[in-house]
């Protein structure tokens, strides 16, 4: 019983059968001039056309990369490296992805000036906070679409209301919304923003960015010419055409998937507390990813209750993969003010495309006997 998606999603099978001509038959790469290069430059095109349509944009606006790491790491860079003799402060959510937080705190370390922006008791960011934050070396903003941790939705069409009229590029890291929410880069009116497939039912180490024409952004690998100069290397053709497949269904279904898992959330939401004592829900409770459940338990170890249910074969997580492991709670988990007694029983349960009604009755049945044994 598999609750961790937001940590990573199982391939498609359509999507695996779509990538496998790509590493046999049409292996060519997709610069070689010859027509089997032609075969992999159309398949890669295709895939673009497809992404930009999915987003909103034009194909000439999507970079492919290795995902959303990758995508976030260029932006941050990439915009610090092009604007730096126009100012030297950028400003980032508190709940941002480690991929966003570790390059702002190293362009921090080169002499920029970070703002760490607060978030509200539900992860959400302040528009007056964020407003009050900018000044006239402000070059960067990031807001993550939403929460890979506690869920919570983000207001970006508010905030790109705040810093588009100041020229201020902003950087949306859409990687737990694209492919289960609508994104739309012009309804978001951001500038830059990433994903990666593996959150989508595609493969893993393949995404991309979308660019807003004119955004100031250098490029990331430089040594050839592919995707336009912004980020040289090969590109993964099998990976990308099974980005572009997954994408294709998550067009067909996204939104009764979005219905039943949102129905399914709801379930935990409300039996979970009912059975159990001591619990918090984490996160917004109506601005939120339909798949995503957190919840805080006192007097609990979260790492031992993942520990229980693992040996139910019940796959849950406590926040992002990236963080578990570590003993301290998560950055988000700080940010929220969660108190520690709080944070270090946390629970994520996330869900996806083949998550069935008997195991939400299983967990909802097993939970609390777990919760019961494992208090101090
Ligand atoms: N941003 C967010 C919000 C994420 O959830 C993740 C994956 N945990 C990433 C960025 C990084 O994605 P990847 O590991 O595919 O590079």
């Amino acid at each position: 019983m598999y609750f961790d998606y937001a940590a990573t999603t199982p391939v498609d099978p359509q999507v695996v059968e779509a990538m496998l001509p790509f590493w046999t038959d049409q292996f060519a790469n997709a610069s070689s001039p010859h027509s089997l290069g032609r075969l992999a430059n159309t398949a890669l095109e295709d895939a673009r056309a497809n992404v930009a349509d999915f987003l909103g944009a034009q194909p000439k606006e999507i970079v492919f990369n290795s995902g959303a790491t990758e995508g976030n790491n260029h932006a941050l860079y990439g915009v610090a490296n092009s604007l730096k003799g126009i100012g030297r402060h950028i400003i980032v959510s508190s709940v941002e992805h480690h991929s966003i937080l570790e390059p702002a705190e190293f362009l921090q370390r080169q002499g920029y000036k970070v703002t760490f922006l607060p978030v509200d008791k539900c992860g959400t960011v302040d528009i007056k906070t964020l407003e009050a934050a900018i000044t006239d070396q402000t070059i960067l903003v990031a807001v993550m679409h939403a929460s890979n941790e506690i869920g919570t939705i983000q207001p970006i069409s508010d905030i790109s209301k705040i810093t588009r009229p100041r020229k201020i590029p902003l950087l949306v890291d859409a990687c737990q919304t694209v492919g289960h929410i609508p994104v739309h880069v012009d309804d978001l009116d951001a500038d830059i923003l990433t994903f990666s497939a593996h959150k989508f039912y595609g493969p893993k180490g393949v995404g991309g960015m979308y660019i807003r024409p004119k955004t100031p952004v250098e490029s990331y690998l430089r040594g050839g010419d592919q995707e336009r100069g912004f980020r040289a290397s090969t590109q993964n053709v099998s990976g990308i055409v099974g980005l572009s497949k997954a994408i294709d269904l998550c067009r067909q279904s996204m939104t009764d998937e979005a219905r039943q898992q949102m129905a399914f959330r709801d379930q935990l939401f409300k039996e979970i507390p009912r059975l159990v004592e001591g619990v918090r829900v984490n996160g917004h409770q109506e601005d939120r990813l339909p798949n995503n459940a957190h919840f805080s338990f006192d007097r609990v170890e979260g790492e031992s209750l993942l520990m229980v249910l693992d040996m139910k074969k019940i796959y849950a997580s406590m926040g992002s993969a990236c963080t578990s492991g570590a003993m301290e709670p998560s950055h988000v988990l700080r940010a929220i003010q969660l108190p520690d007694e709080l944070a270090y029983g946390s629970l994520r349960l996330t869900l996806g495309r083949w998550t069935r009604q008997e195991h939400i009755d299983t967990l909802i049945r097993e939970l609390p006997g777990m919760i019961k044994g494992l208090r101090i």
